[in-house]
């Protein structure tokens, strides 16, 4: 099976991509019901894995990179774009086409996908769609709802009698792991820091994007900075992430609801807040002037 996504805007993709959708689309509960099917047989066969826009999500990089066994420099390197907009909030990756005539994936094969049980969340979702209504208090968060995407040559809603619910189509591509990532990631993706309008610097662009998307790079981080030192992280937990990746894009997750928005979910060691402290007391005494001791003020 394989996975058209609507072409991305130049400007602003995901919310406008969302606000369209909203407008087109009847809305699918988990228990509506729709036919399709997709098999080697059908005449459409592999025609849609190619020039198509694939954003991938940290979870998607995870299992692809693993599934190839690269390093994750490389696979980005080989395999996503970045694209780059002054609107973006959060870093993007794409999956990248082959540069050929047909722009074909590079993971398709005359089988069908070659990374088929390691594919990305939209290339299982297909033909489902999922959207949230803007207008509720926790933003895109709100009102969760499925659509169908009918692409132009997909023959798959003519195929037999095979009716689907939204729920067993969901469970039957093997959804649930990449929805529970999906959530950590939209935790921070739309959090109420972007939400008050603030942005993100080059530099924390770039720690963002490399602990969401490079996760070797962000492992180097981990255990070749201070970090360790300076952080309360349980010494379990930082051996699983010397070698499991899963570990490692949790902690990530966590660290960077602490040092984007500054969210108490990584704890500072007593003595680095103990340090903190008295770099404040000194910045303190500095400020009420050279060579003046507390005890001169009050003579
Ligand atoms: S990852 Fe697999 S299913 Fe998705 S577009 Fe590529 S070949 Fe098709
Ligand atoms: S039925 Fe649709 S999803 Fe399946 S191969 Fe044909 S175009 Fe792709």
């Amino acid at each position: 099976m394989s996975e058209p996504t609507a072409p991305v805007p130049p400007e602003d993709p995901r919310a406008r991509l969302q606000e369209r959708i909203l407008a087109d689309h009847p809305r699918l509960g988990p228990d509506d019901g729709f036919q399709f099917a997709c098999h080697p047989g059908i005449s459409c066969f592999n025609r849609c894995c190619a020039d198509v826009n694939i954003f991938l999500s940290p979870y998607d990089v995870l299992r692809l990179k693993k599934r190839l066994g690269m390093p994750s420099g490389e696979f980005l390197q080989k395999h996503v774009l970045m694209p780059v907009h002054k609107d973006m909030k959060t870093p993007v990756v794409l999956l990248r086409m082959n540069d050929d005539e047909h722009k074909t994936c590079p993971f398709l094969t005359d089988q069908g996908c070659g990374v088929y049980s390691d594919r990305p969340w939209p290339c299982r979702m297909y033909p489902l769609g999922l959207a949230a209504a803007k207008d509720t208090p926790d933003g895109w968060r709100g009102e969760r709802f499925y659509f169908l995407l009918r692409e132009e040559g997909c023959r798959g809603f003519e195929e037999g009698p095979r009716q689907w619910t939204v729920r067993e189509w969901l469970e039957d591509q093997g959804i649930e792991d990449y929805d529970l990532w999906g959530e950590q990631f939209k935790e921070l993706t739309l959090h109420e820091f972007f939400e008050k309008g603030g942005t993100l610097s080059p530099e924390k662009m770039h720690m963002m994007f490399t602990a969401c998307y490079d996760l070797d790079s962000f492992r180097d981080f981990v255990f070749g900075s201070t970090l360790l030192s300076r952080f309360e992280v349980d010494e379990d937990f930082v051996e699983e992430m010397r070698y499991d990746d899963e570990a490692l894009l949790r902690f990530a997750f966590l660290w960077l609801r602490f040092s984007l928005f500054g969210e108490p979910t990584v704890k500072a060691k007593a003595k680095v807040v103990e340090a903190f402290m008295n770099s404040l007391d000194k910045r303190e005494l500095f400020d009420k002037g050279p060579g003046k001791a507390p005890e001169e003020e009050t003579r």
